[in-house]
């Protein structure tokens, strides 16, 4: 039976509910902190009435986007999950090399012993100091997804090696993986490399696509069987229009909106109206889905969105379904 697995444990699919694809629930202060201060989202208690309000609208789960040693805190989003009642999913993986000082480990080790911290961190535990050494104190609560990036327009030799680490503990566990895409680029080439290592593409998840503006491009995207996270919706300038809004209507004609999710990525305080800022986490389920329907969204096409493409994707898969077809 597939599952999904949450901080407070595992669950089956159709009990996730209407989810966010790609979130910052909590970030703490971290080399990334320093480096963006603007990105320090470390309140529990911000974080409470910021996703009580998202219950309140509908929302029941999110997928957290911090990976390993970056600003991550498992025990925070479990008592944040536990007070709010909030389904969270919680990452292992690496995140870009510019949210780790120079000579981390991220650098140093192999693509096994990378693979291997990966996988203890979904079939053990997340270490209660987040791997910043030297110890490792692992707790009950498990990661359920591997989250691993690119920079721009191509996938570096630094990056290479963590989506081949990924790859292996994806086929070792059947974890789910989603990406990051700097300014929507280099998709395709994540989606060959990934492939290259066994992975198929049902599984995975890349954010930030709508960022680039190119119909033809997000066809040929989604034609590998690949899923997308689209998160700028709030982002665009007033002068800009909302490529993402037409971007999803264009999808919707062709009948693929199975395989687009929505997200947040509000990985800053100025986002979030606990920390005083806009537009808050609820925009998803209000603003914009009232846009949606304006635009001509069907009340089905909110739940293929926000509800049936998550619980499918974040699904863990049969691992050894997964190695057959590798060796075929
Ligand atoms: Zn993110």
């Amino acid at each position: 039976m597939s599952f999904i697995r949450t901080v407070l444990g595992d669950i089956p699919p159709q009990q996730l509910g209407v989810c966010y694809a790609h979130e910052h629930i909590i970030i703490d202060p971290s080399y990334t902190t320093e480096r963006y201060p603007d990105f320090c989202i470390d309140s529990v208690q911000n974080a409470v009435s910021e996703l009580t309000d998202f219950f309140r609208v509908g929302g029941r789960a999110m997928i957290d986007s911090m990976p390993c040693d970056c600003g991550r805190n498992v025990l925070k989003l479990a008592e944040i999950s536990q007070c709010t009642g909030v389904h969270i999913v919680c990452p292992t993986g690496i995140h870009l090399k510019k949210y780790y000082p120079e000579g981390h480990w991220s650098s140093r080790l192999s693509v096994e012993k990378l693979a291997d911290l990966f996988i203890a961190d979904i079939e053990q535990g997340i270490d209660k100091f987040d791997y910043g050494g030297p110890v490792c104190e692992r707790t009950k609560h498990r990661a359920g997804v591997l989250k691993i990036a690119s920079g721009l327009n191509y996938v570096n030799d630094f990056e290479r090696r963590i989506f081949e680490a990924a790859a292996k503990a994806h086929l070792q566990t059947g974890a789910p993986i989603l990406t990051h895409t700097e300014q929507g680029t280099a998709a395709l080439q994540q989606v060959e490399i990934l492939q290259k290592h066994g992975v198929q593409p049902r599984h995975v998840v890349l954010s930030h696509t709508d960022r680039k503006v190119d119909l033809k491009y997000h066809q040929k995207i989604l034609a590998t069987g690949v899923n997308v996270e689209y998160d700028s919706a709030f982002r665009w300038k007033a002068d800009q229009g909302n490529p993402t809004l037409d971007l999803i209507m264009s999808i919707a004609s062709e009948g693929r909106l199975g395989q687009v999710m929505l997200g947040m990525d509000a990985a800053r305080r100025s986002y979030w109206k606990s920390y005083g800022g806009h537009p808050g986490l609820t925009y998803l389920l209000q603003d914009f889905s009232d846009t949606l329907r304006s635009a001509g969204l069907q009340e089905s096409d909110l739940e293929t969105i926000f509800l049936s493409n998550p619980r499918r994707v974040y699904a863990f898969s049969n691992p050894s379904e997964s190695h057959t077809l590798r060796e075929l």
